[in-house]
């Protein structure tokens, strides 16, 4: 039987329907939403029977593999029946990587996973290697294993992934922090999605690499105390690495990586912010690790472009700054920002929370909010976790609202950050939408 059924018609299912097509399996690829039409034609044109709206079970129960696109969760009827079969699940990065001999640099963590792939490929790319892009970020891994030949690849692989992999094995892994976000999917146990986020290692042996921030305390647990085959290449901001790493000492982070020491300052990264100097040690670091120079790595790492909707520099208006971080979803990820911050902050927050612990927050907002704006249909758990140490504490229910009225609270010199901590969905479509309706509020200033 030479059957592959590919569940969710997204740009992962997609890619890994055409792999599986030209390596001669017969393909079903079947959605229970709606297929866009792109990619219906995609599917068309490749001669890839699908279906819409649907499961159906007979043309699905008789694959020999079925590749799950990573949105869908592993508790729905469909997927227990699957495995009930002995019909095996994987993920498309497990699929696809059957099919390559590249170098795979893979790159996890709750947050910076498309800060440092965008990064490590920027400086992949400018170093003159023949470097793929993907995993969750631009086309997806599989439709480049298809089309192209290359001999390194960058991949963003996120937990949903993860857990479709087994015999895939990343040449060098990159964890950046574990923090808990996606818990619904992980029946509320940070446990299990921190097990999820260690797959990144399986299989690795003593000629690949782990590259770690040992600055997290759930990170560090998971590595202490165990053997490791690989070669292990720790991070930090805060303390020395005696060994193969990278750290910061002062404003300079030292590399010493592949028996060869370079060093940078803070000042000199195009991404500010101590998780970005994470993300930039973790770029550093694999790219060394694949022979590249350290002067084009450190140039490199001065000249990336930010990424839209990650801290983003968006207008300075009267001496008000605004920054648009739509894409932190989660407490880590604005922590951060409020970190980073050295103004004062009007800080506009809210969105769907998946119970968020905003007491991790307390310090920093004490020390830099002056005043926050809740962008949400719910706020109050916002209300109740900071109505006592913030004075001004409004409500808003649109990006025109919520940017008339920060503007309104704020004087020359402050900074009006949008870092919601929270999902998007309840009155946006998704995180760049709020992104985008955020800077066209603040243009029309
Ligand atoms: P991901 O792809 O993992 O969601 P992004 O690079 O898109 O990560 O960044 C998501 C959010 O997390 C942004 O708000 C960004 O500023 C913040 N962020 C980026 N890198 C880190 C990091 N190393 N630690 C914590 N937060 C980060």
């Amino acid at each position: 039987m030479n059957r592959i059924v590919v569940l969710g018609a997204g740009e992962s299912g997609v890619g890994a329907a055409i792999l599986a097509k030209k390596k001669g399996f017969e393909v079903f690829v079947s959605d229970k939403g709606t297929i866009k039409p792109t990619y219906k034609n995609v599917l068309s044109q490749h001669e890839i029977s699908f279906e819409e709206g649907k499961h159906s079970e007979a043309a699905i129960l008789s694959a020999r593999e079925v590749v799950k696109s990573p949105g869908i969760p592993d508790h729905i009827p469909m997927i227990k029946k699957i495995k009930e079969q002995g019909i095996r699940v994987i993920s498309e990065i497990e699929f696809a990587g059957r099919y390559t001999g590249a170098t795979m640099i893979c790159i996890t963590g709750s947050n910076g996973k498309t800060t440092t792939t965008l990064l490590t490929y920027h400086i992949l790319k400018n170093g003159g290697l023949n470097v793929g892009l993907g995993g969750n970020v631009g086309q997806s891994f599989a439709w480049q294993v298809a089309r192209h030949n290359f001999d390194y690849y960058v991949l963003e692989v996120s937990s949903f992934q993860l857990d479709g992999m087994f015999d895939f094995k990343a040449d060098i892994a990159v964890l950046l922090n574990i923090t808990p976000d996606h818990l619904d999917r992980y029946n509320n146990s940070f446990e299990r999605y921190i097990q999820s986020k260690m797959r990144i290692t399986q299989n690795q042996t003593h000629n690949n690499a782990l590259i770690y921030c040992i600055d997290d305390e759930t990170i560090n647990n998971e590595i202490k105390g165990k053997s490791w085959q690989q070669r292990l290449y720790p991070f930090s901001t805060y303390e020395k690495i005696e060994g193969e790493g990278a750290y910061l000492a002062g404003n300079k982070i030292l590399f010493n990586v592949n028996s060869q020491t370079f060093h940078m300052t803070i000042e000199e990264l195009a991404l500010q912010g101590r998780h970005n100097i994470h993300n930039s040690m973790a770029a550093g670091i694999a790219s060394r690790l694949v022979e590249l120079r350290k002067n084009t790595i450190k140039q490199c790492l001065s000249d990336f472009q930010n990424v839209e909707h990650r801290l983003e520099h968006v207008a300075n208006i009267h001496g008000i700054e605004f920054i648009n971080d739509s894409k932190a979803t989660n407490i880590n990820a604005t922590w951060y920002a409020l970190e980073s911050a050295e103004k004062p902050v009007v800080w506009i927050v809210g969105g769907i929370d998946k119970g968020n612990d905003y007491s991790k927050l307390m310090e920093l907002v004490k020390e830099k909010v002056k005043a926050i704006v809740c962008l949400g249909v719910d706020n109050h758990r916002i209300h109740e976790a900071f109505d006592k140490a913030v004075e001004t504490i409004i409500d808003t229910s649109s990006a025109n609202e919520a940017v008339g009225s920060a503007y309104y609270l704020s004087t020359p010199g402050d900074m009006i950050l949008l870092s919601p901590a929270c999902a998007s969905f309840d009155l946006f479509e998704n995180y760049e939408d709020r992104g985008n309706q955020f800077k066209q509020a603040v243009s029309k200033l």
